[in-house]
């Protein structure tokens, strides 16, 4: 088996890492977008999310592999991506309040409360202090920087191909495919966002969102766990964190807009004492299926050729335990769950 895998955002990475570890042959494709869904996230695995604060989908299972992934592959690059922690959460109106409060009678949330669960009075900005709630069981996975290391790792290894996949140059042969004159059994697509405007796939019902994000430094910010008053504030280390979000449905190019960069650039000001510097502003594109489930699986006319894609809002939790469904489909012919396999489509 030889497989070509097109993408390497976190997606192709960690389908990379799944054929690694089964010990296959096989090369990425990627020309290295500075704005991509993976540069600009947060990495954050909620275990609860959204206005009613519900629980995430198959969340239990997808912390597992979560957690014996991540870690792995700190191990291998030698670097620190993976952490546990912990989210404190203002509650911004009465209905949010209810809506938590109802959320603590549940025994199939209690794993997730700080303490009893009950908003606690915190300030962690200079002068503001507000009511909070913990949620413990989350994960935060510095997802841009693990690509970049992934991404020397293979160079290293020659197991990259530094360019910008051309579908013209793929010939399908009747037992596997031609691509820059090497042969493989098997391509997996994993483009992100790209593939819903051309490609074998663009048949799959994406229903794309844009994000933007900032990096941001102040000498006052030393904190340890992440904190969301308005938006998400996630600590980087050195005094640095991360803020972003916004969801722009459908929209059109990558690029970073000024009118993010004002908006965030408000937020945070006001909570620090001094200007805070930004130290970069990025943009990418969610890649997100209709059905919010990820796409997994074969083309109807060429079954060696697959999908890994639709990973949106929660690639960082989903990743890990689909990569590896999808692989061991491929080298053991597991059946995929109905959820997540694009024959749901046809
Ligand atoms: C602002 C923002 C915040 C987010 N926060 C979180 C979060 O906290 N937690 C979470 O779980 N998720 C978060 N996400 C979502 C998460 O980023 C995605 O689920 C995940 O990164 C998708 O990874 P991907 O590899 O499928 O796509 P991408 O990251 O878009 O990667 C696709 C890759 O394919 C490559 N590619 C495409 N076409 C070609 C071609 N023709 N040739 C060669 N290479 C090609 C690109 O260069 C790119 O590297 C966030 C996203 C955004 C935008």
């Amino acid at each position: 088996m030889n497989v070509l895998v097109v993408g390497q955002g976190l997606a192709g990475t960690l389908i990379s890492y799944e054929l690694f570890q089964k010990k296959i042959h096989h090369k990425v494709v990627d020309k290295g977008l500075t704005n991509s869904a993976t540069m600009a996230a947060a990495g954050i695995c909620n275990p609860v999310t959204g206005r009613n604060f519900v629980k995430s989908w198959m969340y239990d299972i997808l912390l597992k592999k979560v957690d014996e992934t991540y870690p792995k592959l700190d191990q291998l690059l030698s670097i620190q991506a993976f952490k546990k922690v912990k989210i404190w959460r203002k509650l911004t109106t009465i209905k949010a309040e209810n809506a938590w409060l109802n959320r603590t009678d549940d025994p199939a949330y209690k794993t997730f409360f700080e303490g009893n669960g009950l908003p606690i009075k915190k300030s962690f900005f200079t002068g503001y202090e507000a009511h909070y709630i913990g949620i413990v069981g989350a994960r935060q996975v510095q997802i841009s920087g693990l690509v970049q290391a992934y991404r020397q790792w293979l160079k290293n290894r020659s197991q990259l191909i530094e360019h910008s996949f051309d579908e013209l140059e793929l010939e399908i042969k009747p037992d596997g495919f031609l691509y820059l004159n090497e042969h493989f059994s098997h391509i997996i697509f994993c483009q992100g966002a790209i593939p819903n405007k051309s490609g074998y796939f663009s048949y799959l019902p994406f229903k794309n969102a844009k994000g933007q994000s900032l990096i941001c430094k102040s000498p006052l910010y030393m904190e340890k766990d992440l904190v969301k008053n308005q938006f998400f504030l996630v600590p980087q280390g050195d005094h640095q964190f991360w803020t972003g979000g916004e969801y722009e449905w459908n929209a059109e190019g990558t690029n970073p807009t000024e009118v993010f960069r004002q908006e965030y650039e408000t937020y945070i000001n006001a909570l620090f004492e001094d200007p805070v510097e930004i130290i970069h502003h990025r943009a990418g594109v969610r890649p997100c299926a209709i059905d919010r489930r990820p796409f997994l699986g074969r083309h109807p006319l060429h079954s060696n050729m697959l999908i890994f894609n639709g990973l949106g809002t929660k690639g960082t939790s989903l990743g890990p335990y689909f990569a590896n469904h999808l692989v061991n489909h491929i080298t053991e012919n597991t059946a995929l769950m109905e959820d997540v396999n694009i024959l749901r489509f046809q």
